[in-house]
């Protein structure tokens, strides 16, 4: 009887594995670049269709491996054009990106995560618990996949991983990611300054972050005391806010009546004055059922003027994609 073995996508494989794998096989390691140009760069989906490859060599990477391309099951466009994907994974879970078209660029959100472990009080993925973390193949994948779709006009310039899921908390899969979307030679050449990784703050794993990956670190801090960071964001009981501030940029959700007044724009100043940070302030994203509420107009403005009286560089991000649940915080798999 033939033994069935399950075949891995040969994106979740890092250089280094590939390598090994070829030398396992007998096989000169400079294959593993011509492999990784046709499957990155050249989104081939097939092993047939990678012609400067010999015919027995090909037949060997299929009895080993496949190119998974996820299903796209739904893809939902807002009235302000951002597109909200609905991935279906080779499991058969699901996963979200939204596509975002800007002016001068179009940013593309991804996640790294299906749901999340740190149930963040004001974070819809969060409230879904934790599933599973997201392979390399997968991360990258979704990339791709909106990379192909010819009904996003713009080129696609940026990408955060600020979908589904906390970054840092699947560390290798998301390094070994950004790599690949990094490299020039065989991966698809973004700059890593044109890739940002928001994270909650797990403190060990942004010291390690800046020698692992040239990628852009935005930290999501959203409160000026600890007191209500724990309540807002659970991780901050094991990582205070003392500990997060080595970070350059920082994001804060504008929640009404938690930490929307001018005594925690003036705090935040204070805290911040030792890093002399960059400051998003994202105004919260209502969805159906939260508790909070998105503060108005001119409170987000008094807040933000108070940190620019304080010589910050402050940012008011406007999420898109709202009527399609598709803003920060708002992702959770609906099908
Ligand atoms: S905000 Fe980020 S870390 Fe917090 S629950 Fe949501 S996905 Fe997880």
């Amino acid at each position: 009887m033939t033994k069935l073995v399950k075949k891995s996508d040969i994106k979740d494989l890092n250089f280094d594995q590939l390598i090994a794998w070829l030398e396992e096989h007998g096989i000169q390691p400079y294959r593993a670049k011509q492999i990784f140009k046709w499957v990155h760069k050249g989104k081939a989906d097939s092993f047939d269709s990678m012609t400067n490859i010999k015919k027995d060599f090909r037949h060997l990477l299929s009895t080993h491996f496949i190119i998974h391309r996820p299903l796209t099951k739904k893809v939902e466009t807002s009235t302000d054009g951002s597109r909200k994907y609905l991935f279906e994974l080779s499991d058969g879970k699901h996963v979200e990106s939204v596509w975002i078209p800007e002016k001068t660029r179009s940013t593309l959100c991804i996640s790294s995560q299906i749901g999340c472990a740190h149930g963040c009080a004001f974070c819809l993925t969060g409230a879904a618990g934790f599933i599973r973390n997201l392979t390399i193949g997968e991360i990258i994948s979704q990339v791709i996949e909106v990379e192909r779709d010819q009904q996003n006009k713009k080129r696609l310039t940026n990408i955060v991983l600020m979908g589904m899921g906390e970054p840092l908390a699947n560390y290798n899969n998301v390094i070994n990611a950004i790599n690949m979307l990094t490299n020039t030679e065989y991966g698809l050449g973004y700059s890593g300054r044109k890739i940002t990784l928001s994270t909650a703050g797990i403190v060990p794993k942004l010291n390690q972050l800046s020698k692992d990956t040239d990628a852009s670190l935005a930290v999501s801090l959203n409160a000026t005391d600890n007191h209500t960071r724990n309540e807002l964001m659970p991780i901050n009981r094991t990582y205070p806010i003392e500990k997060l501030l080595e970070a350059c940029r920082i994001e804060y959700i504008l929640i009404k009546g938690i930490n929307d007044s001018d005594a925690n724009a003036k705090r935040l100043s204070e805290l911040l004055k030792p890093i002399k940070a960059k400051v998003n302030i994202i105004p919260f994203n209502e969805y159906p059922g939260s508790d909070f509420k998105r503060p108005d107009e001119s409170r987000i403005n008094q807040f933000r003027d108070i940190l620019v009286k304080n010589n910050y560089t402050v940012i008011t991000r406007y999420s898109k994609g709202q009527d399609i649940s598709a803003a920060c915080g708002q992702l959770s798999v609906k099908i």
